[in-house]
C-alpha cells in the first residue's frame, strides 16, 4: 500500500516538481479569469490581447536565457523537446537524399528517460545508438569522452546539463563543441540545470556550442505541461515540424497556445534569473552531510555539481527497496529515484533499478538502499532536521530487524 501523502509533510522532492511561486500564480491568475479568455491566434480584441501577452512572455523568456524570441519554442515539457529533436532529426535524416546518411547518435547513459527512450525507438529505424558512460568522476561525460565516441556519421549528440538522480553535471559545453567541429548537433536536456537560479539560467552562454535545450517550467516553481525548446536559428531548418496543424510556434509545433501557462513559465524564469539559491542549498547540504548530524547513516552516492539534487545511499544503515515508502510514513516526502521510471503497478512489485546509478558502477544493495532528496528555494534547515530524524528512526528500525532475524536464525 501506498502512503498517501499528507500535505504537512516535509517536501524533499524538487526535482520531480517544484511549487508554483505564488508571484507566478499571480501572474497567470488573469488568464485564468473569465475576462482572460482568447485564443492567442484569434484576431478579436480578446485574441489580439492575449497573443500580445504571449509574444511579450517570449521576449522575456529569450532576454532571461540569452538567445533570440524566434528561438524559444513553447512546448508541454522537456519530454516533449527531447522526443522532438530526437525523433524528427532521425526521420528527416531517413527521408533525406543525401548519398552519406548520418545514422549515428550518441546518448549519455545517465541521460533521462525521454531521451533514451527516444532513442531506443530510433534504433528500432535503423540507427545506431552509443550509450555512453562518462569516464568523469560519478559517471560525468567529459569533452574527451564524446570526441572519442564521435563517427563520421554522428548526426546528434544527447549531454544532459544536470543528472536528474545524482545532481552531476556533464561538460555540456566542451561536448557540444566537439559535437559541432564534427558536424554533429547536440541536444542539451536542461531541465535540473536551472534550479540553482541566477546565471544557472543563461543557457546560451553556459552552453555556446549546444543547438537544442529543453526544460519544464514546473521544475522551477512555474505551472506544469509547460516548457521549452530553446533552437538555435542556424539549426532550425533542420528539424521538420512535431505537430502539423496551424501555424503556432512558426509552422513547427501547432495547437492552441497555452496562454497562462506560458505568462506563467515567463514569470518563473523571470524569477529564477534574478535570484541565486547556491548558498541556500550549499548551507543546507553541509548541514545534512555532516558526520555529526547524519552519524554516518548514510552517504552521497556522487558529489554533486547541483547542490539542490543528492543521491543518498542508506546501503551500511538499512536493507529496504521500499526506503521512499518508509520516508513517506515518517511525513517526509523524497524519491526512490526519478519520479518518471517509478513503478506505479502496485501488483508488480518487481524493483527497477535506476539505470542512472547502475551505469555508475553502483552494485544492487545500494542501489535498492538509495533516496534522492532534491531541495527546493523553500526548503528550511528545519526541513532537513526532520529528514535526519526520519532517516535515524528508520535505521534503526532496520538495525533491529537486522538483530531480530539473527537470533532467530540461531
Ligand atoms: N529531463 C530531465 C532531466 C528531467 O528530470 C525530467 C523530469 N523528471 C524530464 C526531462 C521530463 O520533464 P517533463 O516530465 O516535465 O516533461
Amino acid at each position: 500500500m501506498r502512503h498517501v501523502l499528507r500535505r504537512k509533510d516535509v517536501y524533499l522532492d524538487g526535482a520531480a516538481d517544484t511549487p508554483i511561486d505564488p508571484a507566478v500564480r499571480r501572474e497567470m491568475e488573469p488568464y485564468l479569469s473569465k475576462s482572460g479568455v482568447g485564443n492567442s491566434f484569434a484576431i478579436h480584441s480578446y485574441g489580439i490581447t492575449n497573443g500580445i501577452a504571449v509574444e511579450k512572455a517570449r521576449y522575456q523568456i529569450a532576454e532571461d536565457i540569452g538567445c533570440r524570441p524566434e528561438e524559444v519554442f513553447f512546448t508541454s515539457g522537456a519530454t516533449e523537446g527531447n522526443n522532438w529533436v530526437i525523433k524528427e532529426l532521425a526521420l528527416a535524416e531517413l527521408s533525406s537524399k543525401k548519398r552519406k546518411k548520418r545514422m549515428h547518435i550518441i546518448c549519455g547513459a545517465t541521460e533521462h528517460s525521454s531521451v533514451i527512450n527516444a532513442c531506443k525507438q530510433v534504433e528500432n529505424w535503423g540507427f545506431s545508438v552509443t550509450y555512453l558512460v562518462g569516464t568523469g568522476s560519478d559517471g560525468k561525460i567529459l569533452g574527451k569522452d564524446v570526441r572519442a565516441a564521435l563517427r563520421e556519421d554522428t548526426l546528434l549528440v544527447c549531454a544532459m546539463a544536470v543528472n536528474n538522480e545524482t545532481g552531476v553535471a556533464n561538460d555540456s559545453s566542451q561536448i557540444a563543441m566537439y559535437a559541432k567541429r564534427n558536424g554533429s548537433l547536440t541536444l542539451i536536456d536542461c531541465t535540473q540545470a536551472l534550479s540553482e537560479g541566477g546565471e544557472s539560467l543563461c543557457l546560451t552562454k553556459r552552453f555556446m556550442y549546444g543547438d537544442f535545450f529543453s526544460f519544464s517550467a514546473h521544475k522551477i516553481y512555474g505551472p506544469g505541461g509547460i516548457g521549452c525548446l530553446i533552437m538555435m536559428k542556424d539549426v532550425q531548418k533542420r528539424l521538420p515540424p512535431l505537430l502539423s496543424g496551424g501555424a503556432q510556434e512558426r509552422g513547427l509545433r501547432a495547437g492552441t497556445v497555452n496562454v497562462a501557462g506560458v505568462i506563467g513559465m515567463a514569470k518563473a524564469i523571470d524569477l529564477m534569473r534574478h535570484h541565486d539559491y547556491r548558498d541556500h542549498f550549499a548551507k543546507l547540504v553541509s548541514y545534512m552531510i555532516d558526520k555529526e548530524n547524519n552519524s554516518g547513516i548514510f552517504e552521497l552516492n556522487a558529489f554533486p555539481d547541483c547542490n539542490s539534487i543528492l543521491s543518498l545511499n542508506f546501503s551500511k544503515s538499512c536493507d529496504s527497496d521500499k526506503l521512499a515508502e518508509d520516508f513517506s510514513a515518517y511525513g517526509v516526502a523524497v524519491s526512490a529515484g526519478s519520479a518518471c521510471d517509478s513503478e506505479h503497478d502496485e501488483t508488480a512489485g518487481d524493483f527497477n533499478p535506476s539505470h542512472v546509478l547502475a551505469s555508475i558502477g553502483l552494485i544492487e544493495k545500494e542501489v535498492r538502499n538509495t533516496v534522492r532528496v532534491s531541495l527546493t528555494k523553500y526548503t528550511t534547515e528545519k526541513d532537513i532536521k526532520r529528514f535526519l530524524v526520519a532517516a535515524h528512526k528508520i535505521a534503526a528500525f532496520y538495525a533491529k530487524l537486522k538483530t531480530q532475524n539473527g537470533e532467530a536464525r540461531e
